[in-house]
């Protein structure tokens, strides 16, 4: 009896990755990290990679915790007494492949396993140096390890199971021939496990290739998005994406994220364009050294960055954790990169979101498509006003005040400080300091304009039996749709009925009428005055209505459309930014953020 309780007790106590079959000095490497239950595709797939001795498909996010699901059962395999590689571990980067292996030697860290990361940009001669000491594992690129093999410096004829980790991120990235040679060079008798987000025909392929009856076991819906993340899109135009993006970022002080662009220049670019502004950010791309590269991804692991501006490529694999945004500063030319993209958020059960810029076009065009990928909805969201933000900032500034720490160093300033503070009130103290910070806000955002596109307009605008036109007569001049209607009702005694597709602007406005009735209208208008103001009306050349040109002018010049150079804000920024207090600062609770300027 005494025996059967003991045994029960162990039972209860038992972690549950033990249950799923991993020993113990793995269980106490995973507790340390702490892993305490298995996530749902460790939890299919361990004890299935463990027993069975077949081959094995596995569709999951990133972010689902699959590097633990094949990297334990490889662990498991190895017969660490033998010095000679025995699993090989594909990733399409140097990242991912760095950080498969790091993940790898972390669960085997009460044990003695050989790990090596293999992939370019990096000694080959260190890599050979450490494969030739007994690597148990080897995690490659595919480039690189093509040459090793090439060079006859690694022999994987002896493995006995290969992961394909982001199988369809390799192919997407043009690695086919050099899988295909890879796998030529290991044994017939091995198991093949392949992991991918999303299983396009090529895929397949090579899993009907090189694989024999795999067990399939999809996470999640096939190709579908982790249910975490919540997808939104703000509907901008073109030429004002960069002042979006700051507007958005200016919104979440807390924000801690990831910003993807197309290209390397482009990333380059956003990268030094917020860092001038006064944003704590960095860039990632492949035109830069392995060694800036690693530096960057420390700094954003470490969180002492704040914005991560990458490409596709060269983000793939980051895993870092609370990562709270993800913006897409354009979609991604692939539709499939952006549930990768979007993966870098709402890791490991949190929460997250992924924003994408976009025109009418890009939404007319993309915003579909990826809700039938995603399987998902966007939300359409405005852009924040300037009083939107400046609130914001102000509450958070507050938040700060509420948690900083007060150190005793200060006591000895403090009597000084008191006096010099002495007359006012509390209320005027208050008031004060929360101007010291709100003022910078509100004098950058002072005149930003707004940057949301109405959608759908367009579309009848387009209307081949209406004319368009321009009148200097806006919401400024208190007017609301009904005043409008009857204002130019009145003048050119049409019916109201006949007046549609009125955009109203603070100073400005368009309307349009049938073709029949727009002859000459703008003379009619000839003379006359609203709010002592001769109120002037003209053919709109551009149905869109907003990019209009009139006496050499852009109506939206005045108010500006680009959030960098609003009032001189650019000169500001750089030297009296109403980032320059985030960053300054220092509080909050990122220990190291800096300031970066430009040299
Ligand atoms: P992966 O999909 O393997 O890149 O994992 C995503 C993140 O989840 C990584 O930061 C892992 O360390 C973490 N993770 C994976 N499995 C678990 C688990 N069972 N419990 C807690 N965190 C986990």
């Amino acid at each position: 009896m005494e025996y059967l309780c003991k045994l029960i007790d162990e039972d209860i106590e038992m972690n549950p990755f033990e249950t799923l079959g991993i020993s113990q000095p793995i269980v106490k490497a995973l507790e340390g990290l702490g892993f305490q239950k298995p996530t749902p595709i460790q939890e299919e797939a361990i004890p299935y990679l463990l027993e069975e001795n077949s081959d094995f498909v596995g569709l999951a996010q990133t972010g689902t915790g699959k590097t633990a699901a094949f990297g334990l059962p490889v662990i498991e395999h190895v017969d660490r007494t033998l010095h000679r590689p025995q699993a090989l571990i594909l990733s399409p980067t140097r990242e991912l492949a760095n950080q498969i292996a790091t993940d790898l030697e972390n669960f085997s860290k009460y044990v003695q396993l050989n790990v090596v990361a293999v992939y370019g940009g990096a000694s080959i001669n260190d890599q050979v140096r450490k494969i030739r000491k007994g690597a148990h594992i080897i995690v490659a690129a595919p480039g690189r390890l093509k040459d090793l093999i090439n060079r006859g410096a690694v022999d994987i004829s002896t493995v006995k199971k290969v992961v394909l980790d982001e199988a369809d991120e390799m192919l997407n990235m043009g690695f086919k021939e050099d899988i295909d040679f890879i796998l030529d060079n290991t044994p017939v008798e091995k198991n093949t496990w392949l992991f991918s987000a999303t299983m396009p025909r090529e895929v397949r392929q090579i899993s009907k290739n090189y694989m024999t009856d795999p067990h399939e076991l999809t996470v999640g819906k096939e190709n579908s998005a982790n249910t975490n993340i919540a997808h939104e899109y703000y509907l901008i135009k073109n030429s004002d994406r960069y002042a979006a993006l700051k507007r958005v970022i200016d919104f979440y002080p807390e924000i801690f994220g990831v910003i993807f662009c197309r290209t390397k220049n482009q990333t380059q670019e956003v990268a030094e364009n917020l860092i001038r502004d006064g944003y704590n950010a960095d860039a990632l791309h492949g035109d830069l050294t392995q060694a800036l590269r690693d530096k960057v991804m420390k700094r954003y692991k470490e969180k002492s960055l704040q914005l991560l501006v990458a490409t596709d490529v060269a983000a793939r694999g980051i895993d870092v954790d609370n990562v709270t945004h993800v913006i897409n500063y354009n979609l991604p030319d692939m539709a499939a990169n952006y549930t990768h993209r979007s993966g870098r958020t709402a890791r490991a059960g949190k929460q997250g979101v992924s924003i994408a810029l976009v025109t009418i076009r890009e939404q007319r065009e993309n915003i579909g498509k990826l809700e039938r990928i995603i399987q998902q909805k966007f939300t359409k969201k405005q852009l924040p006003n300037a009083e939107e933000v400046c609130q914001k900032q102000l509450m958070h500034t507050i938040s700060k005040v509420q948690e900083v720490e007060v150190k005793d160093e200060i006591k000895p300033y403090l009597p000084a400080v008191e006096e010099a503070l002495n007359d006012l009130t509390k209320e005027q103290l208050i008031e004060r300091f929360a101007s010291l910070e709100f003022n910078r806000f509100l004098d950058y955002y002072e005149n930003a304009t707004d940057l949301n596109v109405t959608s759908g307009k367009s579309r009848d605008r387009n209307n081949p039996n209406a004319t368009r036109f321009f009148i200097n007569v806006g919401r400024k001049d208190e007017l609301n749709i009904r005043d409008f209607v009857d204002l130019v009702s009145s003048v050119t005694s049409l019916p109201g009925k006949t007046i549609s597709e009125i955009e109203l602007k603070d100073s400005f406005s368009f309307f349009e009428v049938p073709n029949e009735n727009a002859g000459g209208l703008e003379k009619l208008f000839e003379g006359f005055y609203h709010n002592n103001r001769e109120v002037q009306v003209e053919v709109a050349n551009n149905k869109s209505g907003g990019g209009r040109d009139r006496k050499g002018g852009n109506r939206n010049r005045r108010y500006g459309n680009n959030g960098g150079n609003r009032n001189g804000g650019y000169d500001r920024r750089r030297n009296d930014s109403p980032r320059g207090g985030y960053n300054r600062g220092g509080g909050g609770d990122r220990p190291r953020r800096e300031r970066r300027r430009r040299s």
